[in-house]
């Protein structure tokens, strides 16, 4: 049986469209998109509210949300990265399980219909098995010694084959440019060549410090965590411009971004997609991003959540509820499209996820009132 909605307004993927425009739905799949005029009037269902396509959430760790509430704000990145290193095993593989299916119900219930998650453990495996959501699994190497490399990232194939016997979608990266030796990303990327890859970008200005020579928390890490790296010497440079000429994957996420500067912007190609996760910056850094050097990005801005460690929930509107009440950047309109359409190009995901063609129950119905975005609930 054909269906035919309306909406208040309909976003399909970069826009809202025309006030009259009517989808015609038979067995929950959009079959064709025509206007009011050729549909007789009562056949048209009104659905009171924003449809848009299901939101991509474009960088999480679900494995980490057992951490909820177990990290203070504001104390800085560097601080943060020894908390997680102390706390992330402080539960038995049950309760994290249990947390982190909780996670992904709670990502459903949002509207979040695909995600990139990180993995540095195989502990998310069992709830993505069964999971509504579809995931791109990021398999996360780190090691800053060269002399690592090689069996660094040995390791992490063994966890990457794992994900793959499992049914998932797996592609390997790099945690961040300070944990990281271009050995090692060398490596990642011969292997990840026309796939996708991902890595943490500039979130703290100590990274900047760390890469230009200057005194830097990073150090402070490093000692902390008794780990020797007389082997680093820095170049000099910006983070970004010493690591992104050895990235050759198709999409790479470049996450966060915090502090990156217009000429490293300037210094990307087509292939780079710029997610933010402003609600963790808040937490973690009480700092956003300069989102105006991404005003002409508009097909590479991407959203994410982040996990739950640095994040009081999993919910892409209160994302974008930050952006728009932080900046005038960004319309809400381009926000949407990086929270659906450009999420799905980035995980190679886009004939499936990210516009109105397809299934309707991966909707959502979305309230825009006072520069605040609400979901109302998915279409049914
Ligand atoms: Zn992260």
């Amino acid at each position: 049986m054909l269906r035919f909605l309306s909406a208040k307004q309909i976003f399909n993927q970069t826009k809202f469209l025309e006030q009259d425009t009517v989808l015609v739905v038979e067995f929950d799949k959009v079959k064709e998109i025509t206007t009011k005029n050729d549909v007789s009037i009562d056949k048209i269902e009104f659905i009171d509210g924003i449809i848009t396509p299901g939101f991509v959430n474009t960088h999480c760790h679900t494995e980490l949300s057992h951490l909820k509430g177990k990290i203070n704000t504001h104390i800085g990145l560097i601080e943060f990265a020894k908390n997680i290193v102390n706390k992330r095993n402080d539960l038995s593989l049950n309760e994290i399980e249990t947390h982190t299916q909780a996670a992904d119900e709670l990502m459903f219930k949002n509207g979040i219909v695909a995600v990139g998650d990180i993995c540095n453990t195989n502990h998310s495996l069992p709830v993505k098995k069964n999971s509504k959501i579809y995931y791109h699994n990021f398999i996360e190497l780190i090691g800053l010694n060269p002399k690592h490399a090689e069996h660094n990232f040995n390791e992490g194939l063994k966890l990457y084959n794992l994900f793959l016997s499992n049914g998932q979608k797996a592609t390997l990266a790099p945690h961040a440019p300070y944990s990281t030796s271009l050995q090692l990303i060398k490596l990642i990327e011969k292997q990840n060549a026309l796939n996708i890859s991902t890595i943490h970008n500039q979130e703290s200005i100590e990274e900047t410090y760390f890469f230009e020579g200057e005194k830097s928390k990073v150090n402070d890490l490093y000692d902390y965590l008794n780990i020797p790296i007389t082997f680093f010497s820095p170049p000099k440079t910006s983070s970004l411009k010493n690591y992104l000429p050895y990235f050759n994957s198709k999409k790479n996420i470049l996450v966060h971004n915090t502090f990156t500067e217009i000429t490293d912007v300037e210094f990307t190609n087509d292939f780079v997609f710029w997610c933010f996760c402003p609600n963790a910056n808040l937490y973690i850094e009480n700092c956003l991003p300069n989102y105006k050097l991404f005003q002409n990005k508009i097909n590479s801005i991407c959203i994410g959540t982040d996990s739950l460690a640095s994040n009081f929930s999993l919910d892409i509107c209160s994302e974008i509820n930050t952006i728009l009440n932080h900046s005038t950047v960004f319309t809400l309109e381009q926000l949407l499209q990086a929270a659906t359409y450009n999420g799905a190009v980035a995980l190679q995901i886009d004939d499936n996820f990210g516009s109105i063609k397809g299934n309707i129950t991966s909707f959502n119905v979305l309230e825009f009132k006072n520069n605040n975005l609400k979901l109302v609930s998915k279409l049914k």
